[in-house]
């Protein structure tokens, strides 16, 4: 446990997604993902300044991104190919490196919950398919159809990516969640229904701790963009690692790891002792970034001056 006594900072970070974004987003749906954003992140403002865990703010927070349409995850997630909605998530105490992770969910509606409960109430790290369906059915978290997850412009990505694989475009993507709490302790979450006409099966790096989603006593990372790249990099345990064994602060690590990885594959928020953070190779990425010294920016393109 890091508990640094009486030094009051907390710092917070949520994405959703990285990608091919185009500037030609229509300006309704700019709108609503930036309110979204900004609704988000000052609710864990809100809640760090009051006191609570990195690990409660991280869920809360991904449980909001997960209920918003706009973005690939709980209500809004992507097709498989075969039509259907495979969501999964993970959640990481970097206190104590208890996580808990969910893939193949098919009717938990936050399956970011069901993340914290196998972190909570099992011995195990992940839960996959029926499996995790059984787990869910011993809680009394929230169940629905899988029809529930559908929305039009999924369903839209999904009829392009049918047609032509070239065409397959996510607006709006996988959410995650980064928090250093008043304590100095650090939590990271992610959840997705990952990429649109997936394979069903299919396991993205969100789920998966060290590749998309991974938390320590010294920081907390949240990935997103294609899955396939990121686990063959081990992407976020490898930053930490850059910083445990090799003392290179954590931002620095990510961006010597980021720029190893092809352009456009992706981005990923990071919190440590200095602050929220934000890195990205594509073309965007939904982020907001906020801390106790009044920082509180939400922003979409790469290049763009966060407001
Ligand atoms: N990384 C996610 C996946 O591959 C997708 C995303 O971040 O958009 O499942």
């Amino acid at each position: 446990m890091t508990s640094r006594g009486d030094v009051k900072k907390w710092s917070v970070a949520i994405h959703g997604g990285a990608g091919v974004i185009p500037r030609s987003l229509p300006a309704a749906r700019r709108d609503a993902c930036l309110a979204a954003l900004d609704r988000v992140l000052r609710s864990g403002s809100e809640s760090l300044k009051e006191g609570a865990s990195a690990l409660d703010v991280v869920e809360s927070l991904a449980v909001q991104l997960e209920n918003e349409p706009s973005f690939n995850a709980g209500h809004g997630a992507v097709f498989t190919r075969d039509g259907t909605h495979e969501l999964e998530a993970a959640i990481m105490d970097g206190s104590d490196g208890r996580c808990g992770a969910v893939s193949r969910l098919t009717t938990v509606r936050n399956p970011i919950r069901l993340a914290r409960r196998v972190l909570e109430e099992t011995p195990h790290v992940m839960l996959t398919g029926s499996g995790a369906e059984a787990f869910a059915d011993a809680t009394d978290l929230e169940r629905v159809d899988n029809a529930f997850f559908d929305t039009e412009i999924r369903r839209h990505e999904f009829e392009l990516a049918k047609r032509d694989p070239e065409l397959a475009v996510q607006e709006g993507s996988t959410i995650g969640v980064v928090a250093m709490d008043m304590c100095g302790q650090f939590a990271a979450a992610t959840s997705t229904g990952g990429m649109t006409a997936k394979w069903p099966g299919r396991v993205g790096d969100s789920p998966l701790i060290g590749s998309g989603t991974y938390a320590d006593a010294h920081g907390a990372i949240s990935c997103t963009g294609q899955g396939e790249v990121f686990i063959q990099n081990v992407v976020a345990h490898e930053i930490s690692a850059m910083h445990r064994h090799g003392g290179v602060p954590l931002s620095e690590a990510a961006q010597v790891v980021l720029d190893l990885l092809p352009a456009g594959s992706g981005g990923l928020i990071l919190v440590d002792a200095n602050g929220p953070h934000a890195f990205i190779n594509t073309a965007g990425m939904y982020r907001g970034l906020a801390d106790s010294g009044g920082r509180h920016e939400t922003a979409i393109w790469t290049d763009e001056v966060q407001s």
